[in-house]
């Protein structure tokens, strides 16, 4: 028979060692285990990030295709861009003909995916023939909100309450953003605003507004086109002409001294989209005012 005198430091050994053990599968064992099960989900442009950001919280991660400050229409995803996108549980797509990028470097690997789920943007209203920015419109963006919600909600069962309870705050916020966009604009209805790159069709149709771009079909504008632009802002009494990083300053430049007046920037791509679209209506306003 053993004492309990001469088991007692074995028995202590034991319980220090269940302890250590507890302690470390607490404080490695959550982070570890969030980490593996956050859901990566890619998106093609910044603004779109913000969507699942606020539907999807800390249960996913989201990678953004085309970086701050890269165009669209020239960019392409790098290798470890490409390994994000092929262990994605979900891919938000713009959804629109003239977004080639999409189609060029996506397709195959969504073909080989099997995992992947697509969610097209293009499904959430009338597509304009020339015009892919359609996260431009909140109504669009709304849209985008329920099927985002939709789709981590089929991937990720659990989450059902957090991300539907989470998709009604984003609605109420758009809907709210709408409400101050209509009330910015509605007096302007009809009125023309000028920009460099025809970015703001959406945005014209659902606030009752006018683009009129001096870039047509990605292409730089000739002499004629210069003349036109200038004597049309004229005739408007027009004093500014909107343009965005991604694109040359110089015609811009050129049409703003010519009538007088300035150049002044509008962000299609910010990542913070819903403040972002606040500045756009302010912007707008004092331009028509
Ligand atoms: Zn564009």
């Amino acid at each position: 028979m053993y004492s309990l005198k001469k088991l007692l430091p074995l028995i202590l050994v034991l319980v220090l060692i269940v302890l250590l053990t507890g302690a470390l599968v607490f404080f490695m064992g959550p982070k570890v285990g969030i980490n593996d099960q956050r859901i990566d989900v890619a998106v093609s442009v910044l603004p779109q990030a913000q969507v699942v950001e606020r539907v999807g919280g800390e249960r996913v991660r989201v990678t953004v295709m085309i970086p701050p400050g890269k165009s669209p229409q020239t960019y392409s995803p790098s290798p470890e861009q490409l390994r994000r996108f092929a262990a994605a549980r979900l891919y938000f797509k713009v959804g629109h003909p003239l977004f080639p990028f999409e189609n060029a470097h996506f397709d195959r690997l969504i073909k080989v995916n099997k995992n992947i789920l697509v969610v097209d943007g293009g499904e959430c209203g009338k597509l304009l023939p020339h015009d892919a920015h359609l996260w431009l419109s909140p109504g669009f963006v709304a849209g985008h909100v329920r099927l985002i919600r939709d789709a981590l909600i089929k991937i990720d069962p659990e989450g059902k309450g957090f991300y539907k309870e989470n998709a009604r705050a984003f609605l109420d916020e758009i809907e709210a953003l709408g409400s101050e966009l209509k009330r910015r604009l509605g007096p302007y209805r009809g009125r023309k605003f000028f920009v460099y790159h025809p970015a703001w069709g959406y945005f014209a149709r659902e606030f009752g507004l006018v683009q009129r771009a001096l870039q047509k079909h990605n292409k730089a504008p000739g002499p004629k086109d210069m003349e036109r632009f200038i004597q049309e802002l004229k005739e408007e009494n027009a004093k500014i002409i909107f343009v965005q990083e991604q694109f040359d300053q110089r015609h811009a430049d050129i049409v703003a001294r010519a009538i007088g007046g300035e150049v002044k920037a509008l962000d299609p791509l910010a990542r913070d989209w819903l403040n972002n679209m606040r500045e756009v209506g302010r912007e707008l306003e004092k331009a028509l005012k």
